[in-house]
């Protein structure tokens, strides 16, 4: 659309005064003095904008860090038909761009679907994290609340963006989850897409790499609904955030739900461009206290009646009492306990300090390889001789490999040593341990998820 004014501007110089109030709101202002003020346009040739610019350099290098924002602006001037070309005034040869790559209406490319878990948009999300397994109190009233209807109403039901905040794990990732969980069940047709925000920022990272930046914004901006967990992890890396800050845009112009969940309030994400933590704001921000002790016990309670166990009420009540960190915490003793019971050993009091000593408290037992090895039984729920034994099962394998690799990371043991207490095995097959787990990190969630909680239990020590 060419408005026009009672100066009547040429066409072109009308086209690109209004393509530049969009982009003015699209870069961030030194990009948007330096890159765009310079740029000169010359003609319009049907549907196709002519640029000039100073050099090929130049020109490159708008194309490839500005591609999107110049097409999002000159679409909305001359419609999704349109072009642009450049004319280089040390090179006075015109060179057309193809914007048309950029704006297919169905994505082709999904930064998931290395992944085979992912293969459709919701893929990523775990089914256990759902609304009948969050327990609703208190401590999470508003967000649960604000959850519930957004799962009715996506993007329209008032609270968008939906910023989610507390300290660790008390329930931000289930809560947001259980979200896009029943939105799919409410709206099959739906595209709801869970990601953290480090596998958004691997998978832009990768995206630059491979020429594939203006797919992966394009897979985005055609969502209906986007969780991004752990957002303040973008603080500090100002190319992502200027993409998600795109993204974030378009899907709310179009009503797009909008979901995040962050370790601190908005105001105290250091690091994060201004007008990004005021579109935070802009919707719900809501926070997760920690549960208070009734709330803890029903958390338990769901849990084990989830996973088909009794255990009992004093031995709940003793748990509930004394693990007052965080739901994590609380949950990764129930699981020991669990696991232990598994193994044989009878639930007592005494046992339960053990695991309550191992788990939370142990903060001056020396990290060695017994200590890993035991953790790592704990969290699989495998005995640890079996993790010495020569078993080639895959679900022993796994939880073996992992406890060489972190024996390698957090011990000073050579491969030898690390192989003579796993049953003798030679130092090259710790090698391959190791080295296998540094590869499947990359791909596998679970396996991430599980190197992540145990090394945090480990640098807590
Ligand atoms: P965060 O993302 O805030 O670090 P998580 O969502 O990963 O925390 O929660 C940690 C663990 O605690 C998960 O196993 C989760 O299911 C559980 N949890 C947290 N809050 C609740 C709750 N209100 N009801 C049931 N389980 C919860
Ligand atoms: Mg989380």
């Amino acid at each position: 659309m060419i408005k026009s004014t009672a100066t009547e501007l040429l066409p072109h110089v009308q086209v690109w005064t209004n393509c530049l109030i969009t982009l003015q709101e699209l870069l961030p202002q030194s990009s948007y003095n330096t890159w765009m003020t310079p740029i000169v346009p010359v003609g319009l040739d049907g549907k196709t904008l002519i640029l000039q610019v100073p050099s090929m350099f130049f020109r490159d290098h708008i194309e490839e860090n500005f591609l999107s924002q110049l097409g999002t602006a000159l679409f909305k001037e001359l419609g999704e038909d349109a072009d642009l070309a450049y004319s280089v005034i040390v090179d006075q040869s015109i060179k057309g761009v193809n914007l048309k790559s950029q704006k297919n209406q169905k994505p082709a490319f999904n930064p998931f679907e290395n992944r085979s878990q992912f293969g459709d948009y919701g893929g990523n999300l775990n089914l256990d994290y759902n609304f009948e397994t969050f327990v609703q109190a208190d401590c999470n009233k508003l967000a649960y609340a604000a959850g519930v209807k957004i799962s009715e109403k996506p993007g329209t039901a008032g609270f968008n963006p939906l910023m989610v905040y507390g300290g660790v794990g008390l329930g931000k990732t289930h809560l947001v989850q259980a979200i896009g969980n029943q939105i799919r069940a409410n709206y099959p047709e739906k595209r709801v897409v869970y990601v953290t925000t480090e596998q958004f920022i691997s998978q832009f990272v990768e995206a630059l790499r491979d020429d594939l930046a203006g797919q992966f914004m394009n897979f985005y901006m055609n969502i209906d609904v986007l969780i991004i967990d752990d957002i303040q992890f973008l603080t500090g890396k100002t190319q992502t955030q200027e993409q998600f800050f795109n993204i974030f845009n378009r899907l709310h112009q179009n009503n797009k739900q909008i979901i995040m969940t962050s370790d601190c309030a908005p105001k105290d994400l250091k690091g994060m461009h201004e007008r990004l933590t005021t579109r935070f704001k802009w919707g719900l921000t809501a926070d997760l206290q920690a549960p208070g002790f009734e709330t803890r016990l029903a958390i338990l309670k769901k849990k084990i009646e989830a996973d088909g166990y009794e255990i009992e009420p004093e031995i709940l009540e003793y748990l509930a009492s004394t693990v007052d960190t965080n739901v994590r915490e609380l949950i990764g003793v129930l699981i020991s306990i669990m696991a232990r019971n598994v193994m044989m050993e009878r639930i007592d009091l005494d046992m339960v300090k053990q695991v309550i000593a191992n788990v939370v408290m142990d903060v001056d037992e020396e990290i060695n390889i017994g200590s890993i090895t035991r953790m790592v039984s704990e969290y699989y729920m495998i005995p640890e001789e079996a993790l010495k034994a020569t078993s080639r099962k895959r679900d022993i394998v796994i939880p073996r490999q992992v406890a060489m690799y972190l024996s390698r990371e957090f011990t000073h043991s050579s491969l030898k040593m690390i192989g003579d207490f796993f049953g003798g095995k030679d130092h090259t097959t710790v090698m391959h341990a190791v080295n296998n787990i540094k590869n499947q990190l990359a791909n596998d969630v679970d396996l991430k998820q599980a190197i992540a909680t145990l090394q945090k239990r480990l640098e807590n020590r």
